[in-house]
């Protein structure tokens, strides 16, 4: 057997101690922003069934073509996927338990995805990402709602330079007209296309509007505008966002070009971007998407959502200076010899019960040696018991940040911590 060191499968994070004090703060804000706009939270499994994500993200796209993470369920010979992304497994649940059956929902999920993408900064194989879909809702509220809850929890987080880009994607009708025109306008162009492009010209040829390549900057950029193919209830809906936006003075660009990565939207889209992540700009996208939950199955009903990048955001949460001090330890229990030891047990779960952070020393070793610990843990308090303490029922509480020790009996000291503590 090899005795090389095993190591993470690559483009995934270990999350480590250090940085978890982080990751803990970022959650706790979201969760807060989210309840403050009635969210609900939905838990999904992190396998889904291979043709959900087929179905519901496009066959064409970059997720579904080269991103996955699928193989055979060796036992029942079942192709399933890793979650690329959470609103094909969000939406499928939501139907599947009738979520849906007599009001709309508000629903958010957080957890890792998975694709198997070129690993940089910024772009992993596992990453994380917070969701929120609004199930049923049809009006252009919604959309600029959930745009207005973004700009506020930027705000929360304390993130600056991000700014905003929407566009909309029209209906199926102006989809199908907008399609034609770019097929019959890349076709006069066929030889400036790259082979991404070639492939997609007609299968998916609004994603080549998506293309990074330098090379296609000015074609893509003269190519026919769905915008000019709008149907009057599309632009309408688009106006009343932009109006919404306005109200909270919300700035945004509007970008022909942004179509997003995946099949299922139409109507608004948005992405959040940053310029200081290098190419890993978007930390947060979505929008609207009222053909997914028919095409998944269900009986139609119209959708909106966004999914942000944690990893992303933290990066940015960094840059910006933020530090979140791990919260600090109250007492280190100190202890030698076997009836100190039954009481420095009954001592710590007894502060516990009272609310206290309790490092209980374990391992034995000198007084000497475990005072030191104490002194490095950060904690206010050290409570020594020995055999004298533990005969008189009583310990001996020394702060650890200057001040003079003291004997306190058992009875008194949950008070006598709890007035000391702050
Ligand atoms: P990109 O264009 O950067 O590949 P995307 O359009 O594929 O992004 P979405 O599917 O919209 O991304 O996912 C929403 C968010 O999740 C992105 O805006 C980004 O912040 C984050 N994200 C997507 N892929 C990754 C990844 N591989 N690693 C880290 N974060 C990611
Ligand atoms: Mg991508």
């Amino acid at each position: 057997m090899s005795n090389e060191t095993l190591q993470a499968v690559k483009g995934m994070n270990d999350i480590l101690p250090d940085e978890t004090g982080l990751w803990l703060w970022f959650e706790d804000t979201v969760r807060e922003w989210l309840e403050a706009y009635g969210y609900r939270n939905i838990r999904m499994p992190l396998l889904e069934q291979t043709g959900l994500f087929k179905r519901a993200i496009g066959e064409v796209t970059d997720i579904v073509e080269k991103e996955m993470y699928s193989f055979e369920d060796s036992l029942n010979g079942d192709q399933l996927t890793l979650r690329p992304e959470g609103t094909a497994s969000c939406v499928r649940a939501a139907l599947q338990h009738n979520l849906l059956y007599n009001a709309p929902q508000r629903l958010w999920y957080t957890g890792p995805m998975f694709r198997h993408e070129r690993p940089q900064k910024g772009r992993y194989r596992q990453f994380h990402q917070f969701g929120v879909e609004a199930l049923g809702f049809a009006g252009p509220d919604i959309d600029a709602e959930q745009i207005v809850m973004c700009a506020r929890l930027w705000k929360k987080l304390g993130i600056s330079d991000v700014s905003l880009q929407i566009n909309t994607l029209g209906d199926t009708d102006s989809r199908q007209r907008h399609r034609d025109k770019l097929i019959a306008y890349f076709e006069q162009h066929k030889d400036a296309l790259d082979a991404d492009a070639q492939r997609r010209l007609y299968s998916n040829p609004l994603r080549i509007l998506d293309t990074k390549n330098p090379a296609m900057q000015e074609l893509v950029g003269n190519a026919p505008r769905l915008m000019d193919e709008l149907e009057a209830d599309a632009l309408a809906h688009f106006e009343a966002v932009q109006a919404i936006l306005r109200q909270h003075d919300i700035a945004f660009e509007i970008n022909p070009r942004l179509v997003r990565g995946l099949d299922y939207y139409n109507r608004t889209v948005f992405e959040w971007v940053t310029t200081r992540l290098g190419a890993q700009g978007t930390i947060c996208a979505g929008g609207r998407f009222d053909g997914l939950i028919a095409q998944i199955g269900g009986k139609s009903a119209p959708a909106c959502g966004f999914a942000m990048g944690v990893e992303r955001l933290l990066a940015l949460v960094l840059e910006d200076g933020r530090q979140v001090p791990p919260e600090p330890l109250d007492v280190y229990v100190v202890h030698q010899g076997e009836a100190a030891q039954v009481l420095a047990w009954r001592c710590a779960e007894t502060l516990r019960d009272g609310g206290l952070r309790v490092l209980l020393h374990c391992g034995g070793g000198s007084f000497k040696s475990q005072m030191k610990k104490a002194d490095g843990s950060g904690a206010q308090y050290a409570i020594i018991i020995g055999d004298d303490e533990a005969a008189a029922n009583a310990v001996t509480l020394k702060p650890l940040r200057g001040g003079e020790q003291q004997r306190v009996d058992m009875r008194d000291l949950q008070q006598k911590l709890h007035e000391s503590i702050k």
